[in-house]
């Protein structure tokens, strides 16, 4: 990995430095996750592969925490409910519209 880039917005340094991430009301955390800071004009950014990374530990670190939710009667269609941490962290209001992605035979992706 690169240790230092120029900042993009100004030209000047940037210097490689690492912040632990926290994210869903802090049940997933993501430590040491590394940055750019641009020594001149403050400006905090990642690279496209510090990106990658941090989406794929994000991904990986999300698989061990979910809920399981059962599937009720809403009239004649089935629902299920939203945990309150699911509803707070993500700002979820009666009426919004989410996406629902088939994934595969077992998964389906909610969108926000
Ligand atoms: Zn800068």
């Amino acid at each position: 990995m690169e240790k230092q880039v120029n900042c993009h917005l100004c030209g000047a340094k940037a210097e490689l430095k690492f912040e632990d991430v926290s994210l869903v009301n802090g049940r997933v955390l993501i430590k040491d996750s590394p940055y750019f800071h641009c020594i001149k004009c403050g400006k905090d950014f990642s690279t496209s592969e510090q990106m990658k990374e941090l989406s794929g530990l994000i991904s990986s670190q999300s698989g061990n925490f979910s809920f399981q939710r059962k599937i009720i009667n809403a009239g004649r269609s089935l629902a299920i409910t939203f945990p309150a941490d699911i509803v707070e962290a993500y700002s979820l209001k009666k009426g919004a519209k989410i996406k629902l992605i088939p994934e595969n035979n077992w998964t389906i992706t909610l969108k926000v």
